[in-house]
């Protein structure tokens, strides 16, 4: 296929991404860069009709060439048709439109790749129309003036210009200055009504060694308390919380979101609570990454093997029971943890391994090997049925995986994703991404195991696996080649899914409200110039209605009441 020009990092270089949060310098940037996202979303949806009408034309006539999905292509093409369909071209740098372009040309090579089955993770659709309230503002520069300035406080881009960083630019800048990194992209974004530079580079990266290259280190992520629990070569437990200021966003949050729910749509209080509350998360999420680089920091620096656990963090958030503990998992950011540590253990010179799946780490008692069948979510400690001692949950997870024997492949090193070469085409948001590494399924572990074994719980299926607590599935025979009998999501989470067909507790509830407020006011009086049924409905709510009156001095009574001969 190709179409992609596929940037090789050299040797003992690494790409490495950089995110500077700027300001305009001059009010007239502001609409120009809202011009510029505007042609790069322009060109993406130029390109996407002449693909689409293309493929539309081979359809009825299978003689029609095929239009290349290259950059090069659609890039002539539309410089050939930007005077006619866009006038104002010459007002937006150049750059604008090749990204957009380039987006979708790798957007059809993902479809393209996802139909034949060779992306594992995930289906991708084929390319959509942008529309500007779904199509979060960026443009990406190749080529054209674009530097940091020397003062380290600016950026210039093409067109745009000088932009103001509100962090030091520093340590990039000085690596650039030393010929040591080569920016590459630099990509403008909007998150928030806030403005990013991401600086795509790379950078000349000699060999480093961590400072304990045979010493291990076993990681338990979790989303209660105990965010992290690290268990280190001399057998110290750290236990990492989740950072204060962190837990105190959350209860703010909470406090917030009800404020929002009180406040009327579309009104200034309610707008004023919604950019509280985005506050709020940004704060939360600016936090978390802290503590997450931080963590990986240290630990890539001074162990040379790390093990994990291989959670399917996209599983978990799916597939769990309660609303508040599937979104816990994600708040808790464990799913960032992995590929941090992959590329910041390649970087380090240390390894990153990744247990298995299916080794139950937190039900195997670290000392003797004693396993416990039955673990619930919840149960932070529990007593091992062969030597009878008690076991700290997390501690004894982190042990386990300290000491993790298992199978280790390329693969499973690779895990993750390093800081490899990297298609520095595509829209990473200047982040250096890892290759989409394909993941092999769950091997079927032996279902016999002796006592003294690190157990591999042998799944059933529809069963809980209560080490990730999602109801997991084997893989269903037959399934395309690409998917490699992965675990499907959709299959972990599907027990969940309902359709219209079968309204929920809920539903009812909705309905039945409505024929009890109904049936006693409105009903009658609509029911008048209505059929038979509502007439005869409207007799029995009348008949009913006189039941009342039964208190009322010289009215007749009631017709149960006479019968039962109450009244003389
Ligand atoms: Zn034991």
């Amino acid at each position: 296929m190709g179409g992609l020009p596929r940037f090789q990092v050299p040797d003992g270089w690494v790409a490495r991404g950089w995110r500077f949060e700027v300001e305009t310098t001059t009010p007239a940037q502001r609409p120009l860069i809202a011009q510029h996202f505007g042609a790069r979303r322009f060109a993406y949806n130029w390109a996407l009709v002449q693909v689409r009408a293309n493929l539309d034309t081979r359809t009825a006539d299978p003689s029609v060439p095929p239009l290349p999905w290259t950059l090069p292509t659609l890039r002539k093409a539309w410089n050939q048709a930007k005077v006619d369909v866009a006038p104002w071209w010459p007002s937006c740098s150049k750059e604008a439109y090749a990204c957009g372009i380039a987006d979708l040309v790798s957007a059809l090579h993902r479809w393209s790749a996802s139909q034949q089955g060779i992306h594992a993770n995930r289906r991708v659709g084929f390319p959509k129309f942008k529309a500007r309230h779904r199509d979060h503002g960026r443009v990406r520069f190749h080529n054209g003036a674009m530097r940091l300035e020397v003062d380290r406080r600016h950026l210039i881009l093409p067109v745009i210009g000088s932009l103001r960083s509100k962090e030091n630019t520093r340590r990039l800048q000085r690596l650039v200055a030393k010929g040591r990194a080569r920016v590459l992209s630099m990509t403008l974004s909007e998150q928030g009504g806030r403005l990013f530079v991401s600086v795509a580079t790379v950078v000349a990266q000699g060999p480093s060694r961590p400072s304990q290259p045979h010493a291990r280190c076993g990681i338990d992520l979790g989303i209660g308390n105990e965010w992290a629990v690290v268990a280190h070569a001399d057998d110290a437990i750290e236990r990492i919380t989740h950072p204060a200021p962190w837990a105190a966003t959350q209860a703010e949050r909470r406090r917030v979101a009800r404020q929002i729910s009180r406040r009327i749509v579309g009104s200034r209080g309610h707008r004023q609570a919604r950019a509280k509350l985005a506050a709020l998360d940004r704060r939360a999420a600016n936090l978390r990454r802290e503590s997450i680089h931080t963590l990986t920091t240290r630990l890539s620096r001074r162990y040379g093997t790390i093990v994990v656990e291989n959670l399917d963090v996209a599983a978990m958030g799916r597939g769990m029971g309660r609303r508040a503990f599937r979104r816990s998992v994600y708040r808790a950011g464990i799913g960032q943890v992995r590929p941090t540590l992959a590329y910041k253990t390649s970087w380090a010179g240390g390894r990153l391994l990744v247990a298995d799946r299916w080794f139950a780490s937190s039900k195997t008692h670290h000392g003797c090997g004693g396993y416990l069948t039955d673990l619930s979510l919840h149960q932070r400690v529990w007593i091992c049925p062969k030597c009878g001692a008690l076991v700290d949950r997390n501690a004894n997870a982190a042990l386990n995986l300290r000491d993790w024997t298992g199978p280790v492949t390329d693969r499973d090193v690779q895990r993750g994703g390093v800081a490899a070469p990297v298609p520095l085409v595509g829209d990473h948001d200047g982040q250096a991404h890892a290759p989409s590494v394909g993941v092999r399924g769950p091997v079927r572990p032996p279902q016999v195991a002796r006592a003294n074994d690190t157990r591999t719980d042998p799944p059933l299926a529809g069963t809980r696996n209560s080490e990730q607590g999602y109801q997991a599935r084997w893989p269903k025979r037959g399934r395309s080649p690409g998917n490699g009998g992965r675990l499907v999501a959709a299959e972990a989470g599907g027990t969940m899914r309902r359709s219209w067909a079968m309204p929920g507790p809920e539903w009812i509830w909705v309905i039945i409200a409505i024929v009890v407020l109904f049936g006693a006011s409105r009903l009658p009086a609509m029911g008048r110039n209505v059929g038979l049924g509502i007439k005869e409905f409207k007799k029995g709510v009348t008949e009913g209605s006189r039941s009342d009156d039964k208190d009322v001095p010289g009215k007749p009574a009631s017709t149960d009441e006479r019968e039962r001969g109450t009244t003389p």
